[in-house]
């Protein structure tokens, strides 16, 4: 009853520090063997990512998240939550599994080609395993009889498994054939309202990359075979990008060369740039959609003179696990990962002394320092572990730290003997190294 419900809930609300496992217990494989994949080529963040034991492959284009690399694509998601709910979306989750009469409907049963994985069941009924949503969403949208013109804007956005099946999937998560996706889809009661919502959606996009230390470029696309009329892709420039993208370098014109003929080198915009081509990997892609799906599923609303309107669309995706493969490729040393910062899977280890060493007598100050930095920074909870393996040197186990790309090391060591005891601090995103008295420390985190 009620009680039980009031303890679940206090539970859920509880700020209880949970001890967190030190690494001698965290489930995460460092040095696997090479399991390079047949025919999939690899890159440096996949390679990173398979050492640090984020990610282990199973088939190409399918991967194991381990539990570090799990926490840190629950921050990407929270991060992505705040900035789609600030503009006013709700979060929902839609079945993965298809029918295709929606796909037949939309004609894309047959667009889509081979890259829709499909199946049938034990009826011998078709489906297919979701690569996007723009059938599933508008048809439920369709199925609400009352939807009034006062409900809209309507933003409706899901961060589950997407499935395609890419004819060569390669560089690790960055072409996977089931990966995460973040795909928003917008309802509006005309194509001007339906252009600002667009528009609110590009600025969110815009503060997300920023808040992740990403310097993206949003960029005139094509529409391909999801159809509309307006849309932009999110690129993060890279070497290994597969997009071609053309930049003026005097204006603020960018775009795919896919919507452009591709020899041009004068700036269609301002007329007097030239076009400079880099290579970009594209992670977020909007589109506005008009009445495309609205029109074939007949999602209504009742207008303000009370008939009913076909809704004007948009969709939006972001690739959640590309963009964490993306920024580890464009941030990391070919040695070690470097993070955003917000999304590190833990902000700070800590390295108690090898045990037998000259120094192994300030162990004692290491339980301490854990617990206040849980304790006074409220930030930090469960944010910081604890290198318990002290059967190995400091060396070695900083060697790991730098392969994982804690963004803060703590080192107890001898300066921890010293009357006012210091910890050496190594910021590992700066390359720099402290030494500060806990207060410095507290300080400083
Ligand atoms: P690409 O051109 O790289 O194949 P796309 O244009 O087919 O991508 P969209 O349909 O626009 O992809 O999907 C939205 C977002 O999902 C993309 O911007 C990208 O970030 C992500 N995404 C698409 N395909 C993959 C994939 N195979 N693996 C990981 N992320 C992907
Ligand atoms: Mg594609
Ligand atoms: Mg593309
Ligand atoms: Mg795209």
């Amino acid at each position: 009853g009620c009680a039980e419900q009031a303890t679940v809930l206090a539970s859920i609300h509880s700020r209880r520090i949970r001890p967190t496992l030190p690494v001698s217990r965290l489930y995460q494989p460092l040095n696997l063997r090479d399991v390079g994949l047949q025919g999939e080529m690899t890159c440096k963040s996949q390679r990173l990512m398979q050492q640090a034991g984020l990610i282990h492959p199973s088939s190409p284009g399918c991967y194991y998240y381990l539990p570090a690399m799990v926490r840190s694509m629950e921050k990407l998601v929270r991060v992505i939550d705040q900035e789609m709910q600030a503009i006013g979306g709700q979060k929902l989750d839609m079945p993965s599994l298809c029918s295709a009469n929606l796909w037949k409907t939309s004609e894309r049963w047959d667009l889509m080609g081979n890259e829709l994985f499909r199946l049938k069941d034990r009826h011998g009924v078709d489906y297919c395993l979701g690569p996007t949503h723009e059938e599933a969403v508008t048809t439920l949208v369709a199925h609400q009889a009352t939807l009034s013109y006062r409900q809209l804007p309507l933003l409706l956005y899901q961060i589950t498994r997407k499935f395609r099946d890419e004819p060569r999937p390669k560089f690790g998560l960055l072409r996977g054939r089931e990966f995460y996706m973040k795909d928003m889809y917008s309802f509006d009661v005309s194509e001007e309202a339906a252009h600002q919502t667009y528009e609110s959606v590009c600025q969110a996009y815009t503060r997300l990359f920023s808040r992740l230390g990403l310097c993206c470029i949003q960029v005139q696309a094509d529409t391909g075979n999801i159809g509309g009329k307006l849309s932009h892709e999110f690129q993060l420039p890279a070497d290994i990008g597969e997009d071609q993208l053309l930049v003026c370098g005097n204006c603020s014109f960018s775009a795919n060369v896919e919507t452009m003929s591709s020899d041009r080198t004068d700036c269609p915009q301002c007329k007097t740039g030239t076009l400079v081509a880099t290579k970009g990997i594209e992670v977020g892609h909007t589109f506005y959609l008009g009445k495309r799906y609205s029109h074939v599923f007949n999602a209504t609303f009742s207008s303000s003179q009370n008939k009913p309107s076909i809704a004007e669309m948009g969709c939006y995706g972001l690739g959640v696990t590309r963009i964490l493969a993306a920024a580890i490729e464009m941030m990391s040393t070919e040695e070690g990962i470097c993070w955003p910062g917000l999304l590190a899977p833990y902000q700070v280890c800590v390295l108690p002394p090898k045990i037998g060493s000259k120094v192994d007598k300030a162990a004692v100050l290491v339980e301490d320092l854990v617990h206040n930095l849980g304790e006074t920074l409220p930030n930090l909870r469960g944010e910081v572990v604890l290198d318990d393996r002290t059967q190995m040197t400091i060396g070695k186990r900083l060697k790991d730290a730098s392969k994982l790309g804690y963004p803060y090391v703590i080192v107890v060591g001898q300066h921890a003997l010293e009357e006012t005891p210091r910890f050496e601090v190594i910021c590992q995103q700066m390359g720099e190294t402290m030494f500060l008295s806990k207060d410095g420390l507290l300080d400083l985190l």
